[in-house]
């Protein structure tokens, strides 16, 4: 079966958030026709947006995933698959970039660039957020140092479609504008759970 290297950005700052990812990591790596390819580091990173809410843990996830009979159905089927298992780990219906018990985002599916209504299952609870379409690659992950660093450590030489930066000059480019400081790499994926770095 063709199979599709899809990067998943994973974060979560309800309740006990490395917990949340390493549950997330292994419910990803289930999926039927999935095959785990990379964890990065875990990270711990300041909020954006609404800036008055817990830290949050984020993260990276290399997946291969059955590539469908098209990239738009590959990456809707995959869309639907995340937002049910956000809903399985019990995300709750809460404002927009608010706290949240995991967001699974579909940063990169190979070279494909999409760009389609969602496929039903896979609208937001944000109401904010419902009329959005699917586009991958995520349309903010170019700039958003705590996407890139973690997407830095399974992949720094990718130029995801679109893109006219390598994955590693974009995360310097945010470090300089962010301050190292903002992404703070915590802990290492065992192939089990994490382990906290020195
Ligand atoms: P952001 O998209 O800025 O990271 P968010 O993760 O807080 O915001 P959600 O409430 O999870 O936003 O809603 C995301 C909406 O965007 C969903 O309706 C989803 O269908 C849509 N969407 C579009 N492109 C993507 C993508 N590449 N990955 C995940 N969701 C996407
Ligand atoms: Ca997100
Ligand atoms: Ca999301």
């Amino acid at each position: 079966m063709a199979t599709v290297r899809a990067y998943i950005g994973i974060g979560a700052n309800v309740g006990d958030a490395p917990s949340t990812l390493a549950a997330a990591v292994h419910a990803l790596a289930a999926l039927p026709g999935a095959r785990l390819r990379g964890v990065s580091r875990l990270y711990v990173t300041a909020p954006v947006g609404v800036v008055d809410q817990p830290e949050f843990h984020n993260a990276v996830v290399a997946l291969d995933v059955p590539a469908g009979p098209d990239a738009d159905t590959g990456a809707g089927a995959l869309l639907v698959a995340l937002k049910q298992l956000e809903r399985s780990f019990g995300r709750q219906p809460r404002e927009r970039w608010g706290p949240r018990e995991v967001d699974l985002d579909l940063l990169v599916f190979g070279r494909h660039r999409v760009d389609v209504d969602r496929p039903p299952g896979g609208e937001s609870d944000d109401p904010t957020k419902a009329g959005l379409p699917l586009t991958v690659p995520h349309r903010e992950a170019q700039q958003r140092l705590f996407v890139l660093a973690p997407l830095e450590d399974l992949a720094p030489r990718l130029v995801p479609p679109g893109w006219r930066e390598t994955v590693s000059a974009a995360a310097s480019r945010r470090r300089a504008a962010e301050g190292a400081a903002a992404v703070r790499p915590v802990a290492t994926w065992t192939g089990d759970g994490w382990r906290a770095l020195d």
